[in-house]
């Protein structure tokens, strides 16, 4: 797969990712909904493979992980389990076509009490361990 672009709202933060991106997972959980406002929905590359330019803002959101985001428009941007060579980039900033497809929906039995899950989408089985 080629390269992809994607920025914040603002633009302050743009990144290029290369190498291969994994197809989109949507993930359920009470974190993701509160950090996107909705559902996170996330390709992943490996780090060495994200070129970012702009001041990243990181938020520690639980013991496993950090998100980073923009300070200056708010955009939710990465998602970093610590110690990983991998980062979680948000498909919604990603320019297109992005080429991807969404494939996978995790945390599913987080899901809020407000939609329905799209059961045309792979749902991953529950497991203990939170985002
Ligand atoms: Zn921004
Ligand atoms: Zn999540």
């Amino acid at each position: 797969m080629s390269e992809i672009e994607g920025q914040c709202l603002c633009g302050a933060i743009r990144f290029r990712l290369s190498g291969g991106l994994r197809n989109v997972v949507v993930c359920h959980c009470s974190q993701c909904r509160r950090w996107h406002g909705h559902v996170g929905a996330y390709t992943r590359v490996a780090k060495v493979d994200l070129k970012v330019e702009g001041d990243v803002a990181w938020f520690r959101s639980s013991e496993l992980a950090r998100r980073g985001f923009c300070r200056g428009c708010g955009s939710s941007l990465f998602w970093e389990r610590l110690g990983t060579d991998m980062v979680s980039v948000a498909a919604g900033s990603l320019d297109e076509p992005t080429g991807l497809r969404t494939t996978l929906q995790i945390f599913a039995e987080d899901a809020g009490d407000y939609y329905e899950i799209d059961d045309r989408i792979s749902v991953r089985p529950p497991r203990s361990a939170g985002a």
